[in-house]
């Protein structure tokens, strides 16, 4: 039987607030918030044989232990997967822009009804 690692200190959003002793080695011992999700309807799901799983976006607190808390976002399609790490002010930059965007995407959608 392998001994558990001594337990981390959870952040407040983390889902499992264990300290994570099971994990394999300290460096994953990782903290995770909720998960917030977002189906993208414009991206082919992923297949693997008769699955079929729907494109997304997760957005969720992170916290490597002793490292910087992050914001993370990791995105699933068909062709890929991908992930991000921000900071609390990217992420909120990254909200704005998104909004802004959205916002044109939207007057550009009338424009050509
Ligand atoms: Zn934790």
């Amino acid at each position: 039987m392998r001994a558990q690692l001594d337990p981390v200190v959870c952040i407040p959003s983390c889902e499992d607030q264990d300290g994570h002793p099971a994990a394999l080695f300290a460096e994953d011992q990782i903290c995770f918030g909720k998960a917030m999700t977002v189906a993208l309807s414009q991206e082919e799901p992923e297949r693997s044989g008769d699955q079929e799983r729907a494109a997304y976006v997760d957005t969720y607190t992170q916290h490597h232990p002793g490292g910087q808390l992050s914001v993370h976002l990791y995105a699933t399609t068909a062709r890929d997967d991908m992930w991000l790490d921000l900071t609390a002010a990217e992420a909120l930059k990254l909200a704005d822009n998104l909004i802004a965007v959205a916002a044109l995407v939207r007057i550009d959608a009338e424009a050509i009804r």
